[in-house]
């Protein structure tokens, strides 16, 4: 069942869900399964595994030389989007992005994804790189790009034009959206132009960017309904973990933290406290969010497991 048919067969109930980020380099699937063991009792119907583009770090060559070199700190998004459908058997979303992979690389991983039977993606443009001032692609430009190239495997092309010589089962696939507009959108217009490009060419969901304030999510499903978008707009919300996020999660996300919000998360004099508050703003906007009958809400439990535990607890 893909995601979309999942969400759509939870008989009106709105289905939980959450992403997370492969492990840094170095480090085991571990805590990848315990935060997974954490939020696995809420009855997850997918779960989303991010996928990182390499950067640029120096490495010492010899004594005082230094080269450049292209470093990938989280890898293995396929193969831990494999490990976690083999032993919890829930449905996994590995992201697939531009950033960072040439169109022949993106091939590669659409070809792994069918061996495994992972057919459910997020297709996105994926972040620029830290070094880089905007977006340089290595392949595609945008996500409507590799959507094309999906949709082209899909029906049995490989890039150079020749067919499969079996039979694939096709991608389900959802894309991203923003309610508070894409940072280099000219307007918000824009962005719903190409969001509604997304759903004509196939995308059979959207996910929201976070964001702290319903109103906005509300605004922006009602547009993309006038737009003649009709696909679910799944809320993606976070619950707030440290003090300083308040400003660091606007300048990351280009979202908004309500006044109200920032003015509880002032009075903090501790991160202990920040959590508590997180936790208590994100309650609110998940109830409020089913309240108004939204056919799944999406977590994002990056550094935040524990707190996207306490809220499933209090809604679902
Ligand atoms: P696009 O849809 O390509 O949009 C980028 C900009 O170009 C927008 O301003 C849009 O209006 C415009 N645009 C879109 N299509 C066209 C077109 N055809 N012609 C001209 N302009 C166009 N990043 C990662 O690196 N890894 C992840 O795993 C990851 N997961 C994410 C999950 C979600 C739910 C969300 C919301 C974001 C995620 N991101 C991730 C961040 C995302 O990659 C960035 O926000 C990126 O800058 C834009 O991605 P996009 O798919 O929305 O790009």
């Amino acid at each position: 069942m893909s995601v979309i048919e999942k969400i759509q067969s939870a008989g009106g109930k709105t289905a939980f869900s959450f992403e997370l980020l492969p492990p840094l380099k170095g480090n085991g699937i571990e805590t990848v399964y315990r935060t997974i063991d954490t939020l696995r009792e809420f009855d997850p119907k997918y779960i989303n595994i991010t996928t990182h583009r390499s950067e640029l770090v120096f490495r010492e060559k010899s004594v005082g030389l230094f080269e450049r070199v292209a470093e990938r700190h989280r890898p293995g998004t396929v193969a831990i989007a494999a490990a976690i459908q083999n032993k919890y058997k829930i449905p996994v979303v590995p992201h697939i992005i531009c950033s960072g992979f040439t169109r022949e690389e993106t091939e590669y991983a659409l070809i792994d994804l069918q061996f495994l039977g992972i057919t459910d993606l997020l297709l996105l443009r994926g972040d620029k790189g830290k070094h880089e001032k905007e977006f340089s692609p290595t392949g595609h430009r945008y996500a409507t790009e590799l959507q094309q190239q999906v949709n082209k495997f899909n029906q049995g092309f490989f890039l150079d034009g020749s067919q499969m010589k079996s039979k694939i089962t096709p991608f389900s696939y959802g894309m991203a959206c923003y309610p508070e507009k894409h940072e280099e959108a000219p307007n918000l217009e824009s962005d719903l132009y190409y969001a509604k490009m997304k759903v004509d060419a196939g995308a059979e969901y959207l996910v929201t960017q976070m964001f702290f304030d319903n109103q906005k999510y509300f605004d922006f499903v009602a547009k993309c309904k006038e737009n003649g978008i009709h696909v679910p707009v799944i809320p993606g919300i976070k619950p707030i973990t440290l003090q300083n996020q308040m400003t660091v999660l606007p300048k990351i996300f280009h979202t908004d933290i309500p006044e109200a919000f920032a003015t509880e998360l002032r009075k903090c004099k501790s991160d202990a406290e920040a959590v508590e508050v997180g936790v208590e703003w994100c309650i609110q906007q998940a109830r409020d969010l089913i309240a108004h009958g939204v056919p799944s809400i999406h977590f994002y439990s990056m550094m935040a497991t524990q707190s996207v535990k306490r809220v499933a607890q209090a809604v679902y």
